[in-house]
């Protein structure tokens, strides 16, 4: 077994593989976008479905919501983004390329002073003079309507949260919901990253899977941290990710975004080291308060049992599903000696994989052997769904195939299937054969 993979081992694994493709590849692809393929699309699919039913199917006080990407540009000043979505830049005086200054001075800081403290030596990666750091807003602009004037702005939304609190009385009234109760979507954002960089760690253009849980605001310690337990149970225990791939950081006062008055983020071992996955925050009454203020609209809650009335406070669990997806891949990616070959083996949890089983007859210009083998992969296709049908190369060259791409079983059909009515099983992990009768395929499986 090898030690974790490195980044391009990972990123030509999903060229190679058909699980990730450059955006606009043909054109010299653009930077910070990126297109998931045929494997890619299968595993995005598989964690959206796990993490919506542990978070909405699984719990009866929580809802989900589908909000449009554009909205009244007025949220996004009411949410502080317009304002203060911001990250630290610096620019090369000479390429005039730009980099976050944070991430040049190695820091979680963002404060200027302080990053103009740590870089004052500092060149950039090129070996030229830096600018001094200054902010960039990351929100994403675009028109509305055929004018393009300061009154037609709009923003391509920076997260999804957004929507879920504007939603606020619409989903507690239209579900008659009680606190506490959350709301929860999954859905694409934009942000205006400076360096997008290691593969699909960094994008432009991501997708979310958010929640925001509100609670009185006496609540506030405890279900924090069952939301931040939440995080490290599903990777560990619905995804498999090793715990000793996973890490909790803090943040303090100056990593802290402008709305939380605590977060801890589940840090995962991506190539480029332990970075955030998994978000937890709390905060508070902070995105209700600016909403009633700015729209003049009531967002008070009513507790019938108390008779109290006041703004819920917010947990929120908010995770990037192109990191699960890379965490996920990382994680699983294994090399191992067989017979002084190397081979390479996604162990993914079964439930992930793309491919649950592949099927194969051992010769594929043997009609009989073909026939018999289609009539176990129809069967599998109804009772699994995504099954592939592989009868391309030698058996080896399968194998390989289906241990790159995670495949927890081929089943191949032989000349003595016709006779016996069984097949070969092969396991992804053990590499183990067995003979198993058709009538047993699906529940051995
Ligand atoms: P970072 O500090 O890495 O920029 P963040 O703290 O700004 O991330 P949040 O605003 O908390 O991130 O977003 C929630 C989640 O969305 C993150 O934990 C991460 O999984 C994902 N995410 C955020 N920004 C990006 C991005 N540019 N590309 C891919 N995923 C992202």
């Amino acid at each position: 077994m090898t030690e974790q993979p490195n980044l391009e081992t990972i990123v030509s694994l999903c060229k190679r593989r058909g699980f990730v493709f450059q955006a606009s590849e043909i054109y010299g692809g653009l930077a910070g976008f990126y297109d998931y393929g045929p494997l890619g699309v299968e595993l995005v699919n598989k964690l959206k479905a796990e993490w919506w039913r542990a978070t909405v199917t699984d719990n009866d006080n929580i809802f989900g919501v589908d909000g449009a990407i554009i909205q009244n540009p007025k949220l996004w000043e009411a949410s502080g983004h317009v304002a203060g979505f911001n990250d630290p830049m610096v620019e090369d005086l000479v390429t005039h390329k730009r980099y976050r200054a944070d991430h040049l001075a190695g820091t979680d800081s963002t404060d200027l002073k302080e990053l103009a403290q740590l870089l004052k030596d500092k060149q950039s990666p090129d070996g030229n003079n830096l600018s001094e750091p200054r902010y960039f807003n990351m929100m994403m602009q675009t028109f509305i309507g055929p004018v393009h004037d300061s009154n037609s702005v709009a923003y391509l939304r920076p997260e999804t949260a957004g929507s879920i609190f504007t939603n606020f009385n619409n989903v507690r009234e239209t579900m008659r919901a009680k606190l506490p109760f959350g709301i929860a979507q999954i859905g694409k954002a934009f942000r205006n990253e400076i360096s997008p960089r290691d593969f699909i760690f960094r994008v432009r253009e991501l997708e979310q899977m958010e929640m925001q849980y509100f609670i009185k605001p006496d609540q506030q310690a405890d279900v924090y941290e069952s939301w931040r337990q939440f995080a490290w149970s599903f990777l560990v225990d619905k995804l498999g990710i090793k715990e000793e791939n996973l890490q909790w950081h803090e943040h303090d006062e100056k990593e802290r975004a402008h709305y939380a008055a605590a977060a801890h983020d589940v840090y995962f071992k991506f190539p480029q080291g332990f970075k955030e996955l998994w978000g937890t925050h709390n905060r508070t009454d902070y995105d209700l308060t600016n909403h009633q203020n700015f729209s003049g609209k009531d967002l008070t809650y009513y507790d019938e049992d108390t008779k109290d009335k006041y703004i819920p406070y917010v947990i929120e669990s908010s995770v990037g599903v192109g990191r699960m997806f890379m965490a996920v891949l990382v994680n699983a990616y294994h090399e191992e000696q067989v017979n002084g070959e190397t081979r390479v083996v996604l162990k993914l949890k079964p439930e992930l994989a793309p491919y649950r089983v592949a099927v194969s007859p051992l010769l594929k210009n043997k009609p009989e052997l073909v026939a018999k083998a289609r009539q176990v992969y129809e069967n599998l296709k109804t009772e699994f769904g995504s099954v592939m049908w592989d009868d391309n190369g030698n058996i080896g060259k399968r194998y390989r195939r289906q241990d790159e791409i995670g495949t927890p079983y081929c089943v191949t059909v032989d000349f003595d299937s016709l006779s016996d009515d069984s097949v070969t099983v092969r396991d992804r992990d053990t590499t183990e054969q067995k003979r198993v009768k058709i009538s047993e395929l699906v529940s051995n499986l």
